[in-house]
């Protein structure tokens, strides 16, 4: 298995931003290797998107490396991507995030039904790399909604609002769509964050189909079927993405809350090396967004009237340039 990657270093080698896509194609049989399989959409699209955040990104200098990579075999089971994230974690990579780009190029979904206002961002709520004991904190803590690929999704919505263009972002609240799977599987499972865009409406008769015409529906994933203009708005999302995380900093290893039986809550984290500050965000745990924030420079801060008991709290780390890295949760 092979993958082809562009690696732009930054000033911290060892952080990473990954956007990837996959560059193999089928048809309605996996294993057929003889078949035109254009695959336009799936997944040439996501490959178009890569490289063109490559030339876009790659004049500029972040702290983050980020790595532009195309995966081969996602089709016959993710192998290029889990090739790329055991790779990672062989390497002690700390992966900041990874965006997977897998059909991304169509507004004209089955039925001739057009949606071209929103992309899909599929995000797990809850890291699946999660361990018992993570998971008994996390029962006392809550943070179903707040899991580092759920704050990835989170942050690339809040992107998506500043980018030229006006495509909306569906916060889709699942690790993928329902019953399958993307290339931004085998990161999550290692821990890292990780999300999936796709289009809004999907064409089922392009998809993993031999080219045919059959009763009239022309079946087969050919570049005819492509929104060039709809690509373009999902790929700026992308780069606006990539290039806010990698000139931010890590986000903090971890974040504490106290204050029970107060009506104040204590708010701690571990510092991030260059860091030049950190934002604390909060909201009411009858919210699905952080309704209020603080931008502070030590490593703690107390939330005066504002109880502990129904208020989750989130902290994101700061580079000099206001860049913000994602919100990591805050529990005991
Ligand atoms: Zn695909």
């Amino acid at each position: 298995v092979e993958d082809v990657l562009g690696i732009q270093p930054g000033r911290d080698p060892n952080r990473v931003v990954i956007v990837g896509a996959h560059i193999d194609s089928r048809v309605t049989d996996v294993m057929n290797t003889t078949a035109d399989a254009p695959g336009a959409n799936d997944d040439a699209s996501g490959v178009a998107l890569v490289l063109e955040a490559a030339r876009a990104l790659s004049k500029q200098r972040f702290d983050a490396t980020i790595v532009y990579a195309v995966f081969s075999g996602e089709e016959q089971g993710l192998w290029g991507a889990t090739l790329l994230a055991d790779t990672a974690k062989a390497r002690g990579w700390d992966v900041s995030a990874m965006l997977n780009n897998d059909i991304v190029g169509n507004t004209v979904g089955q039925g001739g039904k057009r949606e071209d206002g929103y992309v899909r961002v599929f995000s797990e709520g809850i890291r699946s790399s999660e361990g018992e004991a993570a998971q008994a904190a996390r029962r006392g803590n809550g943070g179903e909604d707040d899991g580092p690929s759920r704050a990835l999704a989170k942050a690339i919505d809040g992107v998506a609002g500043s980018v030229r263009g006006g495509l909306d972002v569906m916060l889709d609240r699942r690790p993928d769509r329902f019953g399958r799977g993307g290339d931004h599987e085998p990161f999550l499972k290692l821990g890292y964050p990780a999300v999936r865009f796709s289009v809004a409406n999907e064409d089922w008769d392009a998809q993993h189909q031999d080219l045919r015409t059959e009763k009239g529906v022309v079946f087969g994933d050919t570049v005819d079927k492509m929104d060039f203009g709809y690509l373009a708005k999902v790929t700026a999302i992308n780069v606006a993405t990539l290039a806010r995380l990698a000139a931010a900093p890590a986000a903090p290893a971890s974040a504490t809350i106290s204050g029970a039986l107060s009506r104040d809550t204590k708010v701690a984290w571990a510092a991030v090396p260059g860091a030049a500050g950190y934002r604390v965000r909060w909201r009411r745990n009858d919210r699905s967004e952080w309704s209020d924030q603080r931008d502070v420079t030590g490593t703690e801060t107390l939330l005066v009237q504002t109880p502990v008991d129904d208020h989750f709290v989130g902290v994101s780390a700061l580079a000099a340039d206001g860049s913000e890295s994602l919100v990591t949760f805050a529990g005991r």
